[in-house]
This record gives C-alpha cells, sequence and structure tokens, in this order.
C-alpha cells in the first residue's frame, strides 16, 4: 500500500495538515513513517478511519486521555465507552445547570420576591419508621417538621450514624432565609460528617460507622435539598410521580453508563454498594438542589427499605390515593413489610398547601 503525504490524507480525512501534526504530538494518530531527513510525515490509507474517529472524539469534548484509549478498543467496547462518557457529561451538566438557574435567581433578586409573594406556603408532615421482618435493629432515622424533612439510614453501627447526620440538621427547622438554602444544607451537611466522624474516632467498634442522608428544607415557596446516598426523594405532581434524587451507588452509575439495564440491576450483587455516604469509605460530596413549591404538590422521602421492594407504580399509587400524609405513610411502610420487609424502611411524607387551605382543614 502507498502512503500518503500529510497534504493527501489530509484531503482525504478532511482534516488539516495541522490537526494532523497535532494528533501526533499528543500520541493520538502517528504517522504511519517519518522522514528522519526531512520530517515529512506519511500516512497509511487505512489510518483514515482512526483519524476520523479522533475528530470525532475532540469534537465531542472527550479528554485526549479518554481518546486515546477509545481508539484502542475493538467498536462494540468503544461504543460502550462513548456511551458512558457521554452518560456523565449530561450528569455533569444537569448539575451544573441547576446551579446556574439558581444563581440567576439569587443575582437578579428574584429569591426574595418569589418568597414574599408567596409566604402563605406551609407543609403538612407524617413519618414512620420500621424495623422491618427480618433486620433486629433499626438503623434508620426520620424527621419531620414544619421546615424540615430528613431521611438517613445508617450502616456500621446501629443508629447512631443516621441520628447524628439528623441532629446536625435540626437547626433548619428553625427557619432559613430564602437566599440562603442552599449554603445552610450544606454548611448542615458539613456538620452531620463532622458528628459521624467524631463517632467513628470515638470507639473502634464505630470505625466504619456511616450513613446515608436526604433532606429538604422550606422558605417561603423554596425548598433546599441535600442528598448524598441511596434514600431517596420523590414528588407527587399533578398525579405524576417524578425520582428527583440519583443513587450514589455502583449499580446506578453502571444503568447511567449504560453497562447494565434496570431489570439486571435490581438483582445485581452489588447493589446496596454505596459510591458517596455521609461516613465510611464513601466520598463525601452532597447533591444540593434548589426548587420551586407548589400548593398540591406532595413529597416523598424514603429509605432503600422502601424502593428495594416495593415498585414506583405502586408508590405512586398509593401517593396518588392517600387522604393525608399519616395515612400515605403507614400505608407504603405496611407494603414493604408485605414484600418481605427485609430491610428497616422510613418514609417521610409531606403535602404543600396554602395557608389558608391548611388552617380551614
Ligand atoms: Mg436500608
Amino acid at each position: 500500500m502507498e502512503l500518503l503525504t500529510i497534504g493527501a490524507f489530509a484531503r482525504a480525512s478532511r482534516l488539516s495538515p495541522k490537526a494532523l501534526r497535532l494528533y501526533d504530538e499528543l500520541g493520538l494518530l502517528r504517522p504511519a513513517r517519518v522522514d528522519p531527513h526531512t520530517g515529512y510525515r506519511r500516512y497509511d490509507p487505512a489510518q483514515l478511519e482512526r483519524a476520523r474517529l479522533v475528530a470525532w472524539l475532540r469534537r465531542l469534548g472527550m479528554p485526549l486521555a479518554d481518546i486515546r484509549a477509545v481508539c484502542e478498543l475493538g467498536p462494540q467496547t468503544a461504543a460502550r465507552e462513548v456511551r458512558a462518557y457521554w452518560a456523565r457529561v449530561e450528569a455533569d451538566t444537569a448539575a451544573r445547570r441547576d446551579l446556574a438557574a439558581f444563581l440567576v435567581d439569587h443575582l437578579s433578586g428574584k429569591d426574595t420576591t418569589m418568597s414574599a409573594a408567596h409566604s402563605t406556603l406551609r407543609i403538612r408532615y407524617a413519618v414512620l419508621s420500621d424495623t422491618g421482618s427480618v433486620r433486629e435493629s433499626n438503623d434508620d432515622a426520620g424527621y419531620a417538621g414544619p421546615r424540615l424533612l430528613a431521611v438517613a439510614d445508617g450502616f456500621g453501627g446501629g443508629r447512631h450514624a443516621s441520628e447524628a447526620a439528623i441532629e446536625a440538621l435540626k437547626p433548619l427547622d428553625a427557619g432559613v432565609p430564602g437566599g440562603e438554602l442552599l449554603s445552610a444544607l450544606e454548611d448542615a451537611a458539613h456538620r452531620a460528617r463532622e458528628s459521624v466522624s467524631a463517632l467513628a474516632a470515638s470507639d473502634p467498634a464505630l470505625r466504619d460507622v456511616g450513613t446515608t442522608l436526604t433532606a429538604m428544607v422550606w422558605s417561603g415557596s423554596r425548598l433546599g435539598l441535600v442528598h448524598i446516598g441511596d434514600s431517596r426523594a420523590y414528588l407527587l405532581r399533578h398525579g405524576e410521580l417524578f425520582q428527583i434524587t440519583h443513587d450514589h451507588t455502583v449499580v446506578q452509575s453502571l444503568i447511567d453508563e449504560g453497562r447494565i439495564t434496570e431489570e439486571e440491576a435490581a438483582s445485581h450483587p452489588q447493589r446496596s454498594l454505596l459510591l458517596r455516604a455521609v461516613g465510611g469509605d464513601s466520598a463525601f460530596e452532597p447533591d444540593l438542589a434548589l426548587r420551586d413549591a407548589r400548593a398540591e404538590d406532595r413529597y416523598l422521602l424514603c429509605s432503600d427499605g422502601l424502593t428495594g421492594v416495593v415498585p414506583a407504580g405502586e408508590i405512586q399509587r398509593v401517593l396518588a390515593s392517600a387522604a393525608d400524609p399519616g395515612g400515605a405513610v403507614r400505608e407504603l411502610v405496611a407494603l414493604a413489610i408485605r414484600a418481605g420487609g427485609p430491610d428497616n424502611v422510613t418514609c417521610v411524607v409531606a403535602d404543600v398547601a396554602e395557608q389558608a387551605a391548611l388552617t380551614s382543614a
């Protein structure tokens, strides 16, 4: 096969000679031969496909090290890697979009006006936690108050960590100014982490203690959400159920990257392995989000003792039909126990309503 000059190869690949020289320098596409005297680069026509792949991956924004790895893979594996890369980009973009929306509101002063205009919103709430049918103790903790809702699922030392995490959040129930919701939640999450670290240091038996933490705080018409681990928050709006947290588990990241299906995840041997948590070996990276609360919304916070055994369709049915938060948590916990109750189960349900609607109810 005759080798092509860089000019001919550039024309055939629709890349500029400058780009080809760059790919060579970056080690992404080495010429088939470099003349030792003139330094002229010559390419094999069989390298065209790789040249185009490199160009496309660069247009995607993929980091150079990843491009190098993808180029070495067979087509099927390469396809999987590109899908996984894009899933990570989308997750990262979604998190930054939420933050940007919050900053726009905050900087334009919309925050305070909106809270003032809707300051009549209040929540009605209920919490129920149960040991389940298999475990000997209940290591979950739940809390519901006029402004704070929280669920924590402890591990590695009874309910010490879950209770400590919720204690650290409780001061928020006294109220937080709308503009400070996220920073107050972030500070509280750090306090939770410090409490859990102190526990772990206090007793060798509690060395691996940790907890999940999913909590919401209301201020005016806004609510702040902090989430770390695999407990979940759901929103029921106009009868439709939306999961508004993302599990920080190994299996969820495998689903996101297209490596396993939801069905495979349900029976995956490592389905309870956490990527992030408060304490333990996992990374402490809480997700923080700000949402607009609306009258008639119903929220559910729950530990994986519910979602591990009760399908989303059933949860939606109960939330859409229960007359009040108390009825909803009782029915949801009963469903988990009827499904075998293999884990501790904790549910917090809150209804958002106008102040007047609540007092007359
Ligand atoms: Mg659990």
